[in-house]
């Protein structure tokens, strides 16, 4: 097992949201958007993708 105490990783690879900067694991990386579920649903409609719920 290898732990990395000091493992915190900014920008590439962690979960932010490149558009409101929120971090969480409600972050959406499909697509390399990185958006977080809000700012993804308000870019989907801009994008012209239906809702799949
Ligand atoms: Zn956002």
């Amino acid at each position: 097992m290898t732990k990395a105490p000091f493992k915190k990783k900014f920008g590439q690879g962690s979960k932010v949201c490149k558009r409101c900067g929120r971090k969480g694991p409600g972050i959406i990386r499909k697509y390399g958007l990185n958006l977080c579920r809000q700012c993804f649903r308000e870019m989907a409609q801009n994008l012209g993708f239906k809702k799949y719920d």
